[in-house]
């Protein structure tokens, strides 16, 4: 099963790509996940990311496009994958769709979590990050994902690890220019999602992102067989 996951920063998207992975046994490709753990281990790619993502750019599609082609062709992706953070603009969508036709891999579903862009940016704000594993959900305003507290600091609900917020979640102007980059229906994300929605072939799952973590995740889970 391959599926595409959209929704802008601060709708849910990772925790309910996270949940659809644990479900169907899928590996779950987060481009800005990728990014991150280069950035981390000072890889090249990381270097070159790093100055971008600090400021709620997006990483060149010349960086971005061959990363995840490639990741896609991994022995691991072999039975079906979840994509989650690519493609975010309209060429990454049709880059995709091409490459994805040219090896005859079929796209099963296209799930977008609708959020209007005042809720998501105060979701945002209360992120917290797992310093061991990016796929740890943690949130200060949402008691499902609060973190715990140990020796008077919060750390990961998960596994206990320290938390930190992520650099790009917690400048205002960034916050924006990635909302800005997610709601443009010209040549940004949502171009991307709609470039999806009108080709035959994929099934498209659109979610309301307000319920809670769980109502969300029922929406999605009654569509996907
Ligand atoms: P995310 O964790 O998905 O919010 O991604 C964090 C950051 O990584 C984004 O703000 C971008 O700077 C970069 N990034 C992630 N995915 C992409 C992509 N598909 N194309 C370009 N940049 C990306």
């Amino acid at each position: 099963m391959n599926i595409l996951i959209f929704g802008p920063n601060g709708s849910g998207k990772g925790t309910q790509g996270a949940i659809i992975k644990e479900k169907f046994n899928l590996p779950h490709i987060e481009s800005g996940a990728i990014f991150r753990k280069n950035i981390g281990e000072g890889t090249e790619l990381g270097k070159k990311a790093k100055e971008y993502i600090d400021r709620g750019d997006l990483v060149p599609d010349d960086i971005t496009i061959p990363m995840i082609l490639n990741r896609l062709k991994e022995d691991d992706c072999k039975n079906g994958w979840i994509l989650d953070g690519f493609p975010r603009n309209k060429v990454q969508a049709e880059t995709l769709a091409k490459a994805l036709k040219d090896e005859g891999i079929n796209l099963d579903y296209v799930i977008e979590i609708v959020l209007p862009r005042d809720v998501a940016k105060l979701r945002i704000t209360g992120r917290r990050l797992c310093v061991n594993d990016p796929n740890h959900p943690n949130h200060i305003a949402f008691d499902a994902i609060k973190p715990v507290e140990k020796d008077g600091k919060l750390v990961c609900r998960v596994c206990g690890g320290d938390l930190k917020t992520r650099a790009d979640d917690q400048d205002d102007a960034a916050i924006d220019k990635r909302h800005d980059i997610y709601y443009d229906d010209k040549t940004g994300t949502m171009a991307a999602v709609n470039y999806f929605k009108q080709l035959d072939g994929p099934k498209v799952i659109s979610v309301d992102g307000r319920p809670s973590i769980k109502e969300v995740t029922e929406a999605i889970m009654k569509e996907l067989k």
